[in-house]
């Protein structure tokens, strides 16, 4: 899997995506990255990459001649996504689906700054908008690693447990996980649940199916509905 970031802050790169198992898939091959400065790009020897609004408003809005130049710099873009609070909102459905053909993926993302980027870059690439949630960043960059992050930690052979640590999870198993322990047993006087130590696995994944679905109820009733009407 492929990404070409286009952005204003290249040192945010890799950033995050650095650590942990996803930072060992990209030292791996698993997973690359190239980072495009917009400001490369600028339109003139002041490196301005945005200017002021049509209509009037506070903010900036990055310019469509050097945003396209930057986009038309990169040799296979792939899916061009832009992140952006009006987009589609980003779930573990869609990452999947990100993830799916990941052999071949090349994606191209986009990190807005300023108020965002002018709109006939969005139609002359046919750019999809994606969103990671009802509140506003003051830059794409983390949303571009909170979507790399998402698609790469399904990829094989990213995550020690295979296929299973990744099918268990919160919104796989059509809700939230249930609670997690380890050792020591006993921890300042709180016992694991008497059945977790059992052994008997029939009445662990019982507890945990039970213990999921009462979570979900309770805090993520949406998410019931959704596989209700998917099973109808
Ligand atoms: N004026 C915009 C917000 C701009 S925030 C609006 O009202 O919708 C600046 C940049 O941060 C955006 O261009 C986008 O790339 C990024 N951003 C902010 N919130 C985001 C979110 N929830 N999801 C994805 N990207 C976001």
């Amino acid at each position: 899997m492929h990404f070409n970031i286009l952005t204003v802050f290249p040192e945010m790169f890799p950033g995050t995506l650095g650590g942990g198992v996803v930072g060992r898939a990209l030292a791996d091959g698993i997973w690359s990255y190239n980072v495009i400065n917009i400001r490369d790009f600028a339109i003139n020897d002041y490196g301005s990459v945005d200017d002021a609004q049509f209509g009037g408003g506070a903010g900036m809005v990055m310019r469509p001649d050097a945003l396209g130049a930057a986009i038309d710099s990169i040799e296979k873009p792939g899916q061009i996504i832009y992140f952006s609070p009006r987009g589609a909102r980003l779930d573990q459905k869609m990452v999947r689906g990100f993830a799916g053909d990941a052999k071949n993926a090349v994606y191209t993302l986009l990190c807005g700054r300023y108020e965002g980027i002018d709109q006939r870059v969005i139609d002359e690439y046919n750019i999809m908008e994606l969103s990671i949630g009802d509140y506003i960043l003051s830059g794409g960059e983390i949303a571009a690693q909170v979507f790399i992050d998402s698609a790469v930690r399904v990829l094989d052979n990213v995550l020690g447990g295979g296929a299973e640590s990744t099918a268990n999870e919160s919104f796989e198993i059509g809700g939230l996980e249930w609670p997690l322990y380890t050792r020591p047993s006993v921890w300042r006087g709180r016992n694991v649940p008497e059945v977790l130590l059992s052994g008997h696995h029939g009445n662990i994944e019982r507890w945990r199916k039970q213990q999921s679905d009462e979570i979900t109820k309770m805090r993520r009733p949406d998410l019931i509905k959704e596989n209700e009407n998917e099973h109808n």
